[in-house]
């Protein structure tokens, strides 16, 4: 890839977003927590009415709940932003306020994942670590020619992986949102402006005219994808279950289980609650297809003490066989 003239074309060519024009590692934080799931132009005015009325991170994790919830209403998924205040606050609290420069340490924050991390590295500290979004995964299956579903998670960490060594060859914060830019207006899902890109003339897509092939998503029909965190819990002697209400499978017992993106999100949940969490490790990942859903089960043992949730079951290990279980999770080794 000539990573100089895709820098070189950014630095002449991109938007002046008020997000971008900043290094300003909260700025970026709540400018990428606001994309996530939406567009630039809806972003925008919240953005700066928010930075306006909590303009460092001190602020915001003082802000009320229910007045930060007032704040960004009407922009959607509002989970993303109660992890943002619960965040706030371990930085005020942990890191004195001071925003934090270490990927293993942004990672650790509720709601920020692997992408949101490596976009404040990269653009906040200039350090090379990848930013693999929904744009970048389309430019480069086209520059590539990348022929790998990349609905499967294990693809998109092999582009990821190919993100990293473009990204340790560049100036790290002006690569990412070179690439973010030229997926939002360049290398459009239709209709890529091919000819005023910079990277055209390596690119396999545009060379072999194929630019509507990739990226290759297999088609889901009508599934949704889901991405839990299942958890295996054991109190005094006994697996915490859960007996579910929803409309798929309820009345089924099940692993308790969570839509977050981390661990360190129910574990700080689960504290808030006063529910002491003495120790947890990942043990394996389990996919199950219904028929309308898919379900990936990032499993977890952990061990709490003092209390369970009002809606755990407790039950001894042997007895587990005994309950109706949806056999998502009946697959699941204890
Ligand atoms: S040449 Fe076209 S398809 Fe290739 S990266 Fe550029 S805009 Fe996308």
């Amino acid at each position: 890839m000539d990573i100089q003239r895709l820098e070189a074309w950014y630095e002449k060519n991109h938007r002046k977003l008020i997000f971008r024009e900043t290094n300003n590692p909260y700025f970026i934080w709540v400018s990428e927590i606001m994309l996530q799931q939406t567009q630039v132009e809806a972003v925008l005015p919240f953005f700066e009415r928010l930075i306006k009325k909590y303009p460092t991170v001190l602020e915001l994790s003082k802000a009320e709940e229910t007045v930060f919830q007032k704040d960004v209403e009407g922009l959607g998924y509002y989970r993303r932003f109660k992890n943002m205040l619960k965040a706030s606050r371990i930085i005020v609290n942990d890191f004195s306020g001071v925003f934090p420069n270490r990927y293993e340490e942004l990672i650790k924050l509720p709601g920020i994942g692997k992408y949101t991390a490596g976009a404040i590295m990269s653009i906040a500290y200039n350090e090379p670590y990848s930013a693999l979004d929904g744009n970048v995964i389309r430019v480069l299956s086209r520059f590539l020619g990348n022929d790998l579903d990349m609905r499967v998670e294990k693809n998109k960490r092999i582009l990821d992986q190919k993100n990293q060594t473009y990204i340790e060859q560049a100036t790290p914060k002006i690569y990412t949102q070179a690439m973010m830019e030229l997926g939002a207006k360049i290398c459009r899902p239709k209709n890529p402006k091919c000819e005023d890109c910079p990277l055209q003339e390596q690119c396999f897509a545009y060379l072999n005219d194929q630019t509507d092939k990739f990226p290759l998503l297999s088609r889901l029909k009508d599934k949704k994808e889901f991405n839990y965190i299942t958890l295996l819990i054991s109190f005094k002697d006994k697996i915490c279950l859960r007996k579910r209400t929803e409309s798929l499978l309820e009345g089924m017992y099940e692993y308790p289980q969570y839509e977050v993106e981390s661990i360190s999100n129910i574990v700080d949940d689960l504290e808030n609650q006063g529910i002491h969490v003495s120790y947890y490790q990942y043990q394996k990942t389990y996919k199950h297809i219904f028929t309308h859903q898919i379900w990936n089960m990032h499993v977890y043992k952990m061990v709490v003490k003092e209390k369970v949730l009002e809606d755990w079951v407790l039950i001894e290990k042997e007895k587990i066989n005994e309950l109706p279980m949806a056999i998502a999770h009946r697959k699941i080794k204890l």
